[in-house]
């Protein structure tokens, strides 16, 4: 596993080129180029359907662009074979980028024949070859960190949705990865159980260290917790801090959108 020291602050950490997605003859994202710098907490807003988990998704390579690059850490997601077309990378090389990244999804997916501790402790182990004791150690500190030590041997269907959350979110923690993406993390909740969510994703993004997309329609959240907001639908539509977005958008699209969450 490569240690934070190992970035390079003055290159991006994420970097999307020309990047475009089709699924048949529905153009979900068009040309994007966009750069996250290492530690820097991106969100993304924009209507249903616009391509914000599509972007996502591309860059934990569960989809593939169509065209266009994407470098993480600086290395490539995805070449060219020598027809031009883009191919996944070999076994080696797509095990090395998917380190560096991590996603936490609206469903959060925990396997449920597992205790929460061994849900956070898989991965490390079988994906890593962390030793068995090392990993339930680094377990049990991120389930505390996420509020959740008391529920090591709790099996997820015992646990409310937003501790069921919180449990991915400590999953996907536990790998270190440089990048996460965040994908409409609350929207799956309860409303009571949003705020709980949202504060332990406060508390991990001001550690710093970790690259964020946060895909999300939380604009209040967003306003506090990204350095630079997104809004997009297909293609980057306005971008910028978040008081800039949120108080002065310019784009007619980006204040009619806004609109609605006033
Ligand atoms: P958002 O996250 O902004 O709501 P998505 O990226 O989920 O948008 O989806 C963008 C568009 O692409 C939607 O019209 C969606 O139905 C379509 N789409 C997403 N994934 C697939 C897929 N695997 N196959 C076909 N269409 C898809």
């Amino acid at each position: 596993m490569k240690l934070q020291a190992e970035v390079n602050k003055s290159e991006p950490m994420v970097r999307y080129r020309g990047i475009s997605k089709s699924f048949g003859d529905l153009h979900v994202l068009d040309k994007i180029d966009l750069d996250i710098a290492p530690g820097e907490k991106v969100a993304v807003i924009g209507p249903s359907g616009s391509g914000k988990t599509t972007l996502g998704r591309m860059l934990v390579t569960l989809e593939k662009p169509t065209a266009g690059t994407i470098e993480v850490n600086g290395d490539q997601l995805w070449h060219k074979n020598v027809n031009g077309s883009l191919m996944p990378a070999d076994a080696k090389h797509l095990y090395k980028v998917r380190g560096h990244v991590g996603m936490v999804f609206q469903q959060f997916n925990l396997f449920p024949h597992m205790t929460i501790l061994r849900n956070v402790m898989e991965a490390p182990v079988q994906v890593l070859g962390v030793p068995k004791k090392e990993a339930k150690e680094q377990a049990i500190a991120m389930l505390e960190k996420v509020g959740l030590g008391q529920k090591l041997d709790n099996y997820p269907r015992q646990l409310s949705g937003g501790q069921q959350q919180r449990v991915a979110i400590a999953r996907a923690l536990v790998m270190r990865p440089k990048v996460i993406v965040f994908d409409e993390v609350t929207s799956a909740l309860d409303p009571e159980m949003v705020g709980e969510v949202l504060t332990v994703l406060k508390e991990i993004a001001a550690e710093g260290n970790t690259t964020m997309l946060l895909i999300t329609h939380e604009m209040a959240f967003a306003r506090e917790v990204a350095d630079r907001v997104i809004f997009m639908d297909g293609k980057i539509i306005e971008q910028g801090p978040p008081e800039q977005l949120f108080e002065n958008p310019q784009n007619p699209r980006t204040i009619s959108f806004l609109s609605r969450f006033r």
